[in-house]
């Protein structure tokens, strides 16, 4: 294929991209989306295999079947499990800009073609690929447990990984400034290597999710300086596009938990959590399903706070079993979303979407929260620390500050999980034994379905 064909063919992808992003950022067009996003991505491959620069296809066609002995078993995770699999992704494509880098960095080199610009982009794109390479698996470590998910601190931490950082940079520095120097270059690769495990070792397993929507951005940033090295357009703008838009989402991760950045990287959050959380003994009222099915048949305004119960149970489709019977009943029911609701952003979006619940009764957190005291039963479903009280007035809570929903405000709550356990937080929940609410115990798919049935009457 000519330089101009591959040329427009990159043009369309990289527009793709960009249609892509815009549209996964509303559930209407969310589908549409990934259709683009995954147009783009088949066009940005067969673009770049068609380039006439290609001598031999025997690597790629390898490399192809080792990425489709890894990518296909990883699509087959359970969404709960999707943050360690994202994680995973995030180690790949970082380990690839990574090799990328150190094979290009010895060929120019070979062939004397090692310019200061070149130098610098290979720099930034082997530091950042190989630190998200090694953080994303520690990460993944946290979340699937097979490493310790409390932050792993000493003393003298942060300096430790400042005086690394500050490592990186000096050696990134005088490679580019005396090239000769190629002896560095290694010790760079070892640099980077461990900044990424000690960068977020120290980070709970709490604020893994945020920390993999930051080293997405690395990746991003690591993809833009290979494109600058391999001079690949399209990657710098897709590089470009993933770094800025995992920015923007652990902003707003950060943001929906009330943290800041530096809180998140430096803080070591989960060790707040075991200090609070002792509390009094004192009772909550237990409810049947029979009392709940009633409370909800008395009803006028209904609102549903899914949480990550919701997904580990698989109770979504029951969700919509309830939600159509109590429809019919003339019930206006709707569905509050907690930004970080479960286990990684748009969670519950996409498990009410599964279920084909309409777009339009789910609300954001903060338009729904001014309407929580005219709310007859706010049916909470396996939510805990994204409807604590204490986050709105205990300033030793861990999670104080953090925007809830006002699930308390509603005349009656009905809780429906297991046991009295804490949520991922750590911490007991106060809502549980406010006067107005109601315990119903028992897995969120069990509960949904007896709910369904004594509400359609079959049991009568
Ligand atoms: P949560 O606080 O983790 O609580 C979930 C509750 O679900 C648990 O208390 C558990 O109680 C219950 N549960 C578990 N399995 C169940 C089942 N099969 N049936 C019924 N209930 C079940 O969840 P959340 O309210 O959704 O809050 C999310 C938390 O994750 C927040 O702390 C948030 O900051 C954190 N987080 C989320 C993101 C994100 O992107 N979404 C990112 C970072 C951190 P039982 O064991 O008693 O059943």
């Amino acid at each position: 294929m000519s330089p101009q064909t591959i040329d427009v063919v990159y043009l369309v992808s990289a527009a793709l991209f960009i249609f892509s992003l815009k549209w996964m950022s509303d559930p209407t067009t969310a589908r549409n989306g990934v259709f683009a996003g995954v147009a783009a991505m088949v066009l940005a491959v067969a673009g770049t295999l068609l380039r006439p620069d290609i001598t031999s296809y025997t690597w790629i066609a390898i490399a192809i079947v080792l990425g489709t002995a890894v990518g296909v078993p990883l699509s087959w995770v359970p969404l709960t499990a999707v943050p360690q699999r994202t994680a995973l992704s995030h180690a790949f494509g970082g380990l690839a800009a990574g090799l990328v880098g150190i094979g290009k960095y010895y060929l120019f080199l070979h062939d004397g073609d090692l310019t200061a610009f070149r130098t610098g982009a290979i720099v930034f794109e082997v530091t950042f690929g190989l630190l998200t390479c090694t953080g994303s698996l520690v990460a993944a470590g946290k979340l699937q447990e097979v490493l310790p998910t409390r932050p792993v601190t000493y003393p003298g931490q942060n300096v430790v990984n400042f005086l690394l950082m500050g490592g990186a940079v000096a050696i990134g520095v005088a490679l580019v400034w005396r090239p000769e120097l190629t002896f560095l270059f290694p010790l760079l690769v070892l640099l980077a290597l461990a900044f990424g495990v000690l960068l977020v070792l120290p980070i709970g397993g709490a604020d893994m999710p945020t920390v993999i929507s930051l080293l997405n951005s690395y990746a991003g940033l690591a993809a833009v300086a290979m494109g600058f090295v391999l001079e690949n357009k399209l990657l710098i703008i897709a590089g470009a596009l993933d770094g800025s838009s995992g920015l923007i989402l652990s902003i707003m991760m950060c943001r929906a938990m009330n943290r800041s950045f530096t809180n998140v990287l430096f803080g070591a959050f989960g060790q707040v959590a075991a200090a609070s959380g002792a509390v009094e003994q004192r009772s909550a009222k237990i409810a049947t399903i029979e009392d709940a099915a009633q409370i909800l048949e008395n009803a006028d305004r209904v609102v549903i706070v899914p949480g990550y119960g919701m997904a580990v149970a698989q109770a979504q489709h029951r969700v919509r079993d309830v939600f159509e019977h109590l429809t019919k009943k003339g019930i206006d029911v709707r569905f509050a979303i907690h930004p970080v609701a479960g286990r990684m952003p748009g969670h519950m979006n996409v498990l009410l979407a599964e279920a084909e619940i309409p777009y339009d009764q789910l609300a954001e957190m903060d338009d729904i929260n001014p309407d929580m005291g005219q709310v007859d039963v706010c049916l909470v479903l396996g939510a805990n620390d994204v409807v604590n009280p204490a986050a709105r007035h205990d300033k030793t809570s861990p999670i104080f500050g953090m925007p809830i929903i006002d699930a308390d405000k509603a005349h009656t709550v009905i809780a429906i999980k297991r046991s009295m356990n804490p949520g991922f937080a750590g911490i007991e929940n106060e809502l549980y034994f406010a006067d107005n609410t109601l315990m119903l115990f028992g897995d969120a798919k069990a509960v949904m379905g007896d709910l369904a049935r004594q509400l359609s009457g079959e049991t009568h």
